[in-house]
């Protein structure tokens, strides 16, 4: 995985786990959390993942 940064601390983000709810679905899915502020980001990448999924799972695809 690349590094981030927080846009507000420019410190390094270290990866977590992130708890995403999206439609009905909710999963914890690996994520980055600035330790400074506490902010968590997903990449792009991650998200369209978990809305693929779910919208697999939803829609029968
Ligand atoms: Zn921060």
């Amino acid at each position: 995985m690349a590094d981030w940064y927080c846009y507000r601390d420019k410190v390094k983000m270290l990866e977590t786990e992130v708890k995403l709810s999206y439609m009905q679905l909710s999963q914890r899915i690996p994520g980055l959390r600035c330790p400074v502020c506490g902010e968590c980001y997903l990449t792009e990448e991650i998200v369209m993942n978990v809305v693929k999924e779910a919208e697999a799972v939803i829609y029968g695809k």
